[in-house]
């Protein structure tokens, strides 16, 4: 079996799907690895890297898309020199990596058509057992870690306190928006660099999270259920988001720093800073909107830019896992490594076994056809 190693052309991105690590371990179970010249060049891996690895390095996407039994990429497949590489793959063949299917359905309807099989990233259900495949929880750690050091680094202020001979620097105060993988990683590196953390999140059960990395939790008592299934946050009524929004502002309005993360999946991010919140903060305040691609949680965000707002910044980061390449491709290439060594039989074949609820929700498309309820009613 042929396992290829693609190389990342989406603008921006420095990840690769796997590094030479987790190459050797798959080399060592009997499988041919492919890598793209390159692929591994922007996160710091060289090619001689994978070739020690046991990997054969090949020159020719087009190689390496049509012969691969097995693709591993990070982004989405695009389009390249006037083809798309959708249709490089040949037919039968896997797909692994971030598909984007349900902000991209017509993706999934064109790899179905092609009859390749795609497992998404994006869809490895958020589960105990499937935990170390979760590709969505690595690099939402990596985003937060980074977003909170862009957000330092942008302040005009210290994070932490200061006790010089030129007089006593008080903390800057950090008010985190949406207590998920992201915003707790975020949390935890505000802290570590000194600062006064707050956090809100609509789902109650993160309070003894958000109080145990040190920060204070913000209490809403909203009079309706905010915990979907799996855990995840549910869009809440017009009611509870004006109450939200109340207490919002008022942290806002006194935070140095705001870092927001609220998403609810399948949705547009939830608009949770307003235009006249922003005007309230004070000059030098900085806004990092981590929610900026899904339509950010601040009114005043621009995807991929940094806005100036009545004195206040307002960061639309777009791609944070991308500025930690090395560390982020690694716990990439674990996720993918271990869904992989999971499907994979002794004999070095790839066994879907769709009764199994990782393999079922994570394959988008398998023998000509979407196989997720959601991404066709996407499409339809
Ligand atoms: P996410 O990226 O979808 O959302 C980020 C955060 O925004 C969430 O905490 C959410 O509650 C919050 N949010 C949504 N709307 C909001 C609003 N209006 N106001 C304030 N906050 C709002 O979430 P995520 O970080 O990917 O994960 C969320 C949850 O998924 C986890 O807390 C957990 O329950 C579950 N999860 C489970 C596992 C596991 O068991 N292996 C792993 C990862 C995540």
């Amino acid at each position: 079996m042929k396992l290829a190693v693609a190389k990342e052309i989406e603008m921006g991105e420095n990840r690769v799907a796997l590094i030479p690590d987790t190459v050797a371990r798959l080399v060592k179970q009997g499988i041919e690895v492919w890598v793209e010249a390159g692929a591994g060049e922007r996160a710091f891996f060289a090619d001689e890297a994978y070739t020690a690895a046991g990997a054969k390095i090949i020159s020719d996407p087009y190689t390496l898309w049509g012969e691969a039994d097995i693709l591993v990429k990070v982004s989405p497949p695009q389009e390249r020199e006037g083809r798309h590489e959708a249709d490089m793959l040949r037919e039968g063949a896997v797909l692994v990596g971030f598909t984007n299917p349900l902000g991209n359905p017509a993706l999934a309807q064109r790899l179905a058509q092609r009859h390749i099989t795609t497992l998404s990233m994006e869809l490895i259900p958020r589960t105990t057992r499937a935990q170390s495949m979760d590709a969505l929880s690595s690099q939402a750690s990596v985003a937060g870690y980074q977003a909170a050091l862009i957000a330092a680094a942008a302040a005009p202020k210290f994070f932490p306190m200061l006790t010089t001979a030129a007089g006593t620097i008080a903390p800057a105060k950090v008010f985190i928006i949406g207590a998920g993988v992201a915003g707790l990683q975020a949390i935890a590196t505000a802290r570590r660099l000194g600062a006064v953390v707050e956090a809100f999140d609509i789902r109650p059960a993160v309070k003894e999270e958000v109080q145990s990395l040190g920060a204070k939790f913000v209490e809403v008592k909203l009079d309706e259920e905010t915990v979907a299934e799996g855990g995840y946050a549910k869009e809440i009524s017009e009611v509870a988001k004006q109450k939200t929004q109340e207490t919002i502002a008022e942290h806002v309005k006194m935070s140095d720093v705001v870092i927001t993360t609220a998403q609810v999946p399948g949705k547009k991010a939830p608009l949770l800073v307003t235009e006249e919140m922003v005007a309230q903060m004070k000059p030098g305040s900085v806004i990092v909107d981590m929610a900026a691609e899904q339509g950010g949680n601040c009114a005043c965000t621009q995807p991929g830019k940094d806005v100036r707002y009545n004195g206040v910044t307002i960061i639309g980061s777009i791609n944070l896992p991308s500025s930690t390449p090395i560390h982020s491709s690694q716990m990439y290439a674990k996720n993918i490594l271990t869904l992989l060594q999971y499907m994979i039989n002794k004999e070095g074949e790839l066994m879907l076994n769709f009764e199994d609820d990782i393999v079922k929700n994570t394959c988008v498309t398998h023998a000509g056809e979407i196989r997720n309820q959601k991404v066709q009613e996407a499409l339809d």
